[in-house]
């Protein structure tokens, strides 16, 4: 069972940023970013590679137009 590739991309921007996650993951990091960020402070194991990853976009990003996409 394999599931579809999904990221993020900045409509702005034009620009994409794959994730080896489900959409449901990468929506749920768009939509809870503050919630991760504060995880993030407090845990001393960091934050997994494409978490750290998503948030870097979402930074980079900033004001832009952000939306889920999936790779079917
Ligand atoms: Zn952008």
């Amino acid at each position: 069972m394999s599931e579809a590739r999904s990221g993020l991309a900045c409509e702005d921007c034009g620009e994409y940023l794959w994730l080896p996650q489900g959409t449901v993951h990468v929506r749920w990091l768009r939509d809870r970013e503050h919630v991760v960020r504060e995880y993030a402070e407090h845990a001393t194991s960091g934050l997994e590679t494409w978490m750290e990853q998503g948030l870097r976009f979402l930074d980079e990003h900033r004001g832009h137009s952000i939306v889920v996409v999936t790779e079917r």
